[in-house]
């Protein structure tokens, strides 16, 4: 049995302020996305390898918060934020405020992998991508018309502004797998260019293990998005994690109580995606929406509205 779950971020998403094209470009997106790390659990790959290739494909489209699509800093710029985690042996990697990288999950990898350290940030982790052969893209690569006007009405509001919609409405962009492969083991990784406007290097919880992404074979996996902040404070994926192992609670009562008690009374709106090694998953949102999607074995979706 293998199980993989996606999201490509939360929000106030809903059926109104979507076209019927955006609809379909969104959901194809998804379930490339999600076919991409299928693929590699049906040959019997690892988890590692599946989240990894399947935020890597939502990393490539400009239609989510990361990768290509990230939004613009204060300054014009793009930060980006990432981060990975086996189950198996609890190793993990990241990075946060890297620019020009195209795949900052892959780096993130390489943190884990090729390095002795789990966390690199800026200018340190940009030597450690150049010395790992990794290519740099230009400015040009990350341009996008609607990200720019994004950061224009944003700079207007003199406001931070989480990624969101042309009416104005709040969405948060960031992209995340988890997954389960034959055998037995889980993996979770979670890609962001974090907050449009954001200034003084802010970093949120996405390449924060613990926070945004955790996996540990004997509880869960997961990934998360939402409002960096409170997810930081809250110890999102840790806590779900902690419920399990030393409460007992089932993932689905840890999610539930998680992201639809705890983070609602916090103010922490968001989501995430959740799978543990019996393969059980749980896509929970406290928003009105979250792309996302899974596959299990022969079963497969994807969705966007509440
Ligand atoms: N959690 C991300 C951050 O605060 C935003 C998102 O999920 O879109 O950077």
């Amino acid at each position: 049995m293998f199980t993989i779950a996606i999201h490509g971020g939360a929000g106030t998403i809903t059926k109104a302020s979507m076209t019927p094209e955006k609809e379909q470009a969104y959901l194809a997106a998804l379930t490339a996305a999600l076919r991409a790390g299928k693929e590699i659990l049906t040959k019997g790959g690892s988890s590692l390898d599946a989240v990894t290739a399947a935020v890597m494909s939502l990393e490539d489209t400009p239609l989510f918060n990361a990768g290509k699509g990230s939004v613009f800093t204060h300054e014009g710029h793009h930060e980006m934020d990432a981060s990975i985690m086996r189950g198996d042996t609890l190793d993990a990697g990241a990075v946060s405020g890297v620019k020009h990288i195209k795949n900052p999950v892959v780096l993130s990898r390489a943190v884990m992998e090729k390095s002795d350290h789990v966390f690199l940030y800026g200018k340190g982790a940009e030597v450690f991508a150049a010395q790992q052969g990794f290519s740099f893209e230009s400015d040009e690569y990350f341009y996008d018309a609607f990200r720019y006007a994004q950061l224009q009405d944003a700079l207007e509001s003199g406001k931070m502004q989480l990624d969101h919609t042309e009416n104005g409405n709040k969405k948060f962009g960031t992209v995340g797998a988890v997954a389960l492969d034959i055998h037995g083991n889980i993996a979770a990784a979670t890609s962001t260019g974090g907050m449009t406007n954001k200034r003084y290097n802010r970093i949120g919880d996405s390449p924060v293990i613990g926070a945004g992404t955790y996996a540990n074979n004997n509880t869960c996996a997961i990934s998360c998005t939402g409002h960096g902040e409170y997810f930081l404070r809250a110890v999102v994926a840790y806590d779900i994690s902690c419920l399990m192992e030393y409460k007992g609670l089932s993932l689905q009562e840890a999610c539930e109580k998680v992201v639809n008690d705890k983070l609602v009374k916090f103010g922490g709106e968001g989501g995430l995606v959740a799978v543990d090694a019996k393969g059980n998953i749980c896509l929970p949102f406290n928003s009105e929406g979250m792309y996302r999607g899974f596959a299990k074995d022969d079963e497969e979706m994807v969705a966007i509205y509440g």
